[in-house]
């Protein structure tokens, strides 16, 4: 996992809009965490962040950090070149986009809002 601290963030941030997150959260026995994190009152964000996505992933082998950077890649010899990997990101983050970007590939749009989705490198 080559998540930075900023993007575990920016993960949690996306799904706090979403009423359903927070319920899970609480369902998975991570409401004390995301309280403590929302709140700014966490001593090792870092640490609680992972702890909040270990429980979403026991509980439903989901976590909420991005699929693009859990760590995938390329496997070797596979179709597009692995040094200048791009995803497939929603331009307003409202989906999760569309994974990696082949070659050739028509662009691919939003399930929610309709929009083309944009190409950028796996590292922002
Ligand atoms: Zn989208």
């Amino acid at each position: 996992m080559n998540l930075g601290l900023p993007e575990k963030l920016a993960a949690l941030c996306r799904e706090l809009d979403d009423p359903a997150f927070v319920e899970q959260a609480s369902a998975v026995g991570g409401a004390e965490l995301l309280d403590r994190l929302r709140a700014g009152r966490s001593p090792h964000p870092e640490r609680e962040l992972d702890e909040l996505n270990r429980l979403f992933e026991a509980a439903d082998g989901l976590g909420f950090y991005p699929a693009a950077q859990r760590g995938y890649g390329p496997l070797p010899g596979a179709r597009g070149a692995a040094g200048a990997a791009r995803w497939w990101n929603c331009p307003d983050g409202r989906c999760s986009g569309h994974g990696l970007v082949w070659r050739g590939q028509p662009t691919p749009v939003c399930e929610i809002t309709g929009a083309e989705l944009v190409a950028r490198p796996l590292t922002p």
